[in-house]
């Protein structure tokens, strides 16, 4: 994200750039002009100094028209040392034949009298015309001007050629060119430090710009970070300073953004935590991004394992369904789960799209809902109804063949008629009980039944218990004789009673009379799945909070895969034997209910084959050792 900026890229360089190149342009042009100026104003300035003075030259007209040679050289030499010029140029007077006359340079004194070479010359000695030209010594480097000026004859008149000779001058200019060449030099010299001084100044300038600039960039960079703390100097009031006011004000609307959408966050996240259901939210894609905590310990997962996966292979059903389903046809799905321990958990899960207002749909919720519980009472709801039906169906069915066979005539057998009444009569008694069970767990199940509490000695009250069986023995053996002939029986079950009973007066809140029917139901079955002349032992025991009835018997027991649904409604071991001994199946569900309902429990021990023992345990105080001393 923060790429660093080359050093060429940046507007640091390209600020300092722009400034050297307009300095530079401006010098240049400002330079050229100067330099071209200056140039041609030296060279009018000497071509206006280079001159011979009037009166010279009409001295030297006179001079060359006189025939004495000699001193008219003569002459003419002092007259060229008179000139001001004699000492920056070479001056040579010729006359009208071409021949030397006179030179001011001392060391060419031997080319008087000799033929003038120069076609120049000859030229203006021709035509009369003033020269003036540039020549260029290449063997020494110097530049030379070069003016040639005719001396005519003052007094003729009209076109007749007048020209008496001609002045010859040649001045060196180097140093006219040396002068211009150290001007330029100097303005070199002053160009180099402008560009310098321009460059720091540039630099500074840039510096000033490229700073706030800068730490704003840095300012943003932090922002994107999640980092609000820092504040953006200001330099200055210009535009720059009022941008990183401006950056420094979204900085803190930024960072209060931040922290409201941050909180909201959190308040949804806490929400998800605290759901009861299971909330998951996918992408686009159907890969999850959001699984609440409720969701992963249905699914039995970590949220790292969870995040990313597709919603389908997540609950598992991406062999029945695409995402398309469940993107179109939203519903709900009841999925099946297994748990580690072999539990199943029944989830509900309900589907919705997120929406755009656009309609673009941007990812899917799934919320899953624990209905186990609910689908194991609807199951057990419907269990129950066909179990009632079927449990009625039987004796009514074979009542109705009992009637039938009697109405076809039977009942005017005196040897089968008794008989088959008496079975009618039992089957109707058997109903007359289912119902009547049906009706005490129906009040159990909505809570009308109330419960009579009282607090009992438990120790008295089971042995009175105990003591109704013992007499229903004594009573049953009594009338043997009578039973049999009545029922054409075999006799009634023997049994022995053993009692392992505490001696303490143990007193406990119960409902005496739901209380016996418990007590009963468990006597009446040992009782029932018990050898003839079997033993059954009854035990009471207190531990420092409860009290433990238990009633074993030495019965067929009951198989191990069994033990755990004895107390369910209708369940029997051996359906056709309970049926066959009167049962209902529902005497232990009945048990259940009440023992609970008075805050105790009930459970089964059991082997198979050798008996089993039940046990009841019912809360119990113990009673303060200063109550005893009040007692006594
Ligand atoms: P039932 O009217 O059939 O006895 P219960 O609810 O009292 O109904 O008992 C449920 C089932 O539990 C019985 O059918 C029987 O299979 C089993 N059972 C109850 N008590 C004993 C016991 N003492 N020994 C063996 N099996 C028993």
């Amino acid at each position: 994200m923060n790429k660093k900026i080359k050093f060429f890229q940046s507007i640091h360089f390209k600020i300092a750039l722009v400034f050297i190149l307009l300095l530079m342009i401006t010098v240049e042009i400002i330079g050229a002009y100067f330099v071209k100026q200056l140039e041609q104003q030296n060279i009018d300035s000497f071509k206006s100094r280079i001159t011979i003075e009037n009166y010279i030259q009409d001295q030297l007209s006179t001079d060359l028209q006189n025939s004495d040679t000699d001193t008219a050289n003569a002459n003419i030499r002092d007259l060229l040392n008179e000139s001001s010029i004699a000492n920056t140029a070479d001056i040579q007077v010729v006359d009208a034949k071409g021949t030397v006359r006179g030179d001011s340079n001392v060391n060419a004194q031997n080319n008087i009298g000799q033929k003038s070479s120069n076609s120049r010359v000859k030229n203006t000695l021709y035509t009369g015309q003033t020269y003036e030209g540039f020549i260029y010594d290449g063997d020494n480097g110097s530049s030379n001007y070069t003016k040639i000026i005719p001396i005519k004859n003052a007094n003729t008149t009209g076109d007749e050629n007048n020209v008496l000779g001609a002045i010859y001058i040649r001045a060196n200019m180097d140093s006219v060119y040396d002068n211009i060449n150290s001007i330029i030099r100097i303005f070199l010299i002053a160009t180099i430090i402008a560009a310098f001084l321009s460059i720091l100044i540039s630099i500074v300038i840039s510096r000033a710009i490229t700073r706030p600039i800068d730490a704003m960039k840095q300012q943003a960079i932090r922002m994107a970070r999640g980092d609000y703390s820092g504040q953006v100097k200001i330099y200055g009031q210009d535009e720059l300073g009022q941008l990183a006011v401006a950056v420094n004000n979204l900085s803190v609307r930024v960072e209060e953004a931040q922290e409201a959408s941050e909180a909201e966050r959190r308040r949804l996240d806490s929400v998800l935590a605290h759901m009861t259901d299971g909330v998951i939210a996918t992408d686009r894609r159907g890969n999850v991004i959001i699984i609440n905590q409720t969701a992963l310990e249905f699914l039995t997962m970590k949220t790292e394992d969870a995040i990313g996966v597709s919603i389908l292979r997540l609950l598992k059903i991406e062999k029945d369904y695409n995402l398309r389903d469940l993107l179109e046809n939203q519903k709900e799905l009841l999925l099946t789960f297994e748990t580690e321990e072999h539990h199943k958990l029944i989830l509900r899960a309900d589907f919705s799209l997120i929406q755009r207002e656009t309609g673009f749909i941007s990812g899917l919720v799934v919320v899953l809902h624990d209905v186990t519980e609910q689908q194991k009472n609807e199951r057990e709801q419907r269990e129950f109804v066909s179990n009632v039906s079927h449990e009625l169906r039987t004796p009514l069915t074979s009542l109705r063949s009992y009637i039938e066979t009697l109405n076809d005539g039977a009942w005017k057998d005196p040897e089968i008629a008794p008989q088959f009444l008496k079975v009618t009569q039992e089957e109707t008694d058997r109903m007359i009980r289912m119902i009547n069970d049906l009706l005490a767990l129906s009040r159990l199940d909505l809570g009308t039944s109330k419960m009579e509490m009282e607090t009992v000695d438990i120790n008295e009250f089971f042995n009175y218990i105990l003591d109704r069986f013992d007499m229903m023995l004594k009573t049953d053996n009594e009338h043997t004789g009578e039973t049999q002939h009545m029922h054409q029986n075999k006799p009634k079950k023997q049994y022995t009673i053993r009692r392992e009973i505490t001696k303490r007066d143990l007193w406990v809140e119960i409902d005496q009379d739901k209380f016996m029917q418990v007590v009963d139901n468990i006597m009446n079955n040992a009782i029932k799945y018990s050898p003839d002349g079997g033993v059954i032992t009854a035990r009471l025991l207190e531990t420092h909070n409860h009290v433990i009835l238990s009633i074993t018997d030495q019965g067929l027991g009951i198989p191990q895969k069994d033990i755990n649904h004895v107390f369910d409604r209708f369940y029997r071991v051996d359906k056709a034997r309970s049926r066959k001994q009167g049962g209902t199946g529902l005497g232990l569900a009945i048990s259940k209910e009440i023992v609970e309902a008075l805050g105790g429990q009930i459970w089964v021990d059991s082997q198979e084959g050798k008996g089993s023992t039940f046990y009841i345990s019912l809360p119990y105080e113990q009673m303060d050792s200063e109550d005893e001393w009040d007692e006594v």
